[in-house]
């Protein structure tokens, strides 16, 4: 019988009664990360790696059946030994390794295997069965260095304040907003904050975390904000929130905006292909180095991904069909 089969209600361990990011309400969930298609409300019992608490505070409210894991720390529930590991997607994100009579499962939840210079970096853990999302799983999908991208962004922020304008910046609260704002170049002028990024922040500062950026408050004389870098959420653009801003040139950041004509479908000045999930090749890279011999694959472009899988590398590959997409890159075509 396999370890981990899908059912309506999430990813489930019949041995440990345990579910994986779970979709459902159930007894005891095992959380990968803090984005709202993983972690739901309604859960009575949730495992999760510890950064991730203050995010689970924040977006369901404290809750005292929280059980908090660090990473590399097994614990064992009827038989089945579990473990978290960094899954380099956001902070606290975590592959989630399930062993049991010495076959080993690991499901990924979103993950990357570059480093984005803020996240816990990647973990490699070897395993029978991998369980991998594969939201950019196309060959058209190749990005380039995080560090790369922090670089055009704040060229892209000098230029415009030489011009100006004020910068705003398009990227998740959640993950993409805490990358963005650890690589800004604060030489070049103000940082403010949208209040979703704003009390993301706040809850990770709980944990030590220190981002740069002042909250947008109606108390903000606007028209001091002059020459400054704004950071919101991809909701936030065409709202009048956002035109108070103006004069200002847009970004998007998002794995989407590598696709030729993303950006101008998104009606913003311009595109900063920066994501949290594995592209092609870091995709072909895990489903290799894993070491495993069966491959499931969901959330993404599974059809493609899975067939691939099986015919480039003989691997024996499937489908899982979850109900996971990718809030925090909000742009899917
Ligand atoms: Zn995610
Ligand atoms: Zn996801």
């Amino acid at each position: 019988m396999k370890l981990l089969t899908v059912n309506q209600k999430g990813l489930y361990c019949k041995q440990a009664d345990v579910y994986l990011d779970p979709w459902k309400p159930v007894d005891t969930a095992l959380i990968s990360h803090g984005h709202s298609d993983h972690m739901r409300w309604g859960m009575k019992n949730y495992i999760c790696q510890e950064q991730t608490v203050p995010i689970l505070n924040l977006r369901i409210g404290a809750e005292n059946n929280v059980r908090a894991v660090a990473y590399n720390d097994p614990f064992e529930i009827n038989g089945v030994k579990i473990s978290f590991h960094p899954a380099g997607h956001i902070i606290g994100s975590s592959q989630i390794r399930l062993e049991y009579e010495g076959e080993v499962w690991v499901f990924t939840g979103d993950y990357k295997i570059v480093s984005d210079g803020v996240s816990q970096p990647y973990e490699l853990v070897k395993c029978d069965h991998f369980i991998t999302e594969s939201t950019f799983g196309l060959p058209i999908y190749n990005f380039p260095d995080p560090h790369e991208i922090y670089e055009d962004i704040n060229t892209f922020w000098r230029k415009n304040v030489a011009l100006g304008y004020n910068t705003v910046l398009l990227g998740y609260s959640l993950g993409k907003a805490q990358n963005i704002l650890a690589h800004l170049d604060q030489s070049i002028g103000d940082i403010y904050l949208h209040g979703a990024v704003a009390n993301t922040n706040e809850a990770l500062a709980t944990i030590g975390y220190d981002f740069p950026g002042v909250r947008i408050t109606p108390e903000n004389d606007r028209s001091k904000i002059k020459g400054a870098v704004i950071v919101a959420p991809p909701s936030a653009s065409d709202t009048p929130w956002l035109r108070k801003m103006t004069p200002y040139k847009i970004a998007m950041c998002s794995g989407w905006m590598q696709l030729r004509g993303a950006r101008r479908r998104r009606g913003v000045d311009k595109g900063f292909p920066l994501s949290d999930h594995c592209d092609w090749q870091q995709l072909n890279q895990a489903v290799q180095d894993t070491g495993a011999k069966h491959v499931y694959v969901t959330h993404g472009y599974e059809n493609n991904f899975s067939k691939w899988v099986s015919e480039e590398y003989g691997i024996k590959s499937s489908i899982f069909k979850t109900l996971y997409n990718d809030e925090e890159e909000e742009v899917s075509e």
